[in-house]
């Protein structure tokens, strides 16, 4: 599921668009994550989620043909992906140090890595789903700024911001 990242993996910059061309410069953008896919033997059923007929039509297009990736092109493609995730996400390692400081109880590395997802997709939905099951008073706009956790993260990551900013971009 989710093979183009809620649609993020085809929305590259030029930058990104040309080194990929670089590498194929017939293979169209979307495809090169269906590409990374068919690369993976184990895999053998993408669900990827269609918005128009041409979504469709290119899809199919691109499976009706086996073009997996050669190692070297698996290696530019990941580094390509960690250069874009480390631009973008907070660099939480989930060691929990600051869960025990947080008077208000809050799952701090989880609702990082959900506000990460929810800032890589530039608002996807998995973030909004998994926060529908929590209640409200653990929720990221359960957060009081009072920085107790910050004052342990070895990451030094300004949880109060990423907590008010998830609260906003959510609207919750
Ligand atoms: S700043 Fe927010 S997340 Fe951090 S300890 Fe205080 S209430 Fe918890
Ligand atoms: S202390 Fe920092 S790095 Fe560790 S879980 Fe908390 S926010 Fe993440």
């Amino acid at each position: 599921m989710e093979p183009l990242r809620g649609g993020r993996l085809a929305n590259l910059s030029d930058e990104e668009k040309a080194r990929l061309k670089a590498m194929r410069p017939d293979e169209k953008i979307p495809a090169w994550a269906f590409r990374f896919l068919q690369s993976i033997s184990d895999v053998t059923v993408v669900l990827s989620g269609m918005s128009d007929m041409e979504q469709m039509k290119e899809n199919i297009k691109t499976f009706c043909e086996e073009k997996p990736l050669s190692e070297e092109e698996k290696k530019n493609l990941l580094a390509m992906a960690n250069e874009m995730v480390r631009k973008i996400v907070l660099p939480c390692t989930a060691c929990h140090y600051c869960l025990s400081h947080c008077p208000q109880g809050l799952d701090i590395p989880t609702l990082l890595a959900l506000y990460n997802e929810h800032c890589f997709t530039e608002g996807g939905f998995i973030a909004p789903m998994a926060l529908s099951s929590y209640p409200n008073d653990k929720l990221p706009s359960a957060c009081i700024g009072c920085r107790s956790c910050e004052a342990v993260c070895p990451q030094q990551i300004k949880v109060s911001e990423a907590m008010a900013d998830f609260a906003d971009k959510l609207g919750m």
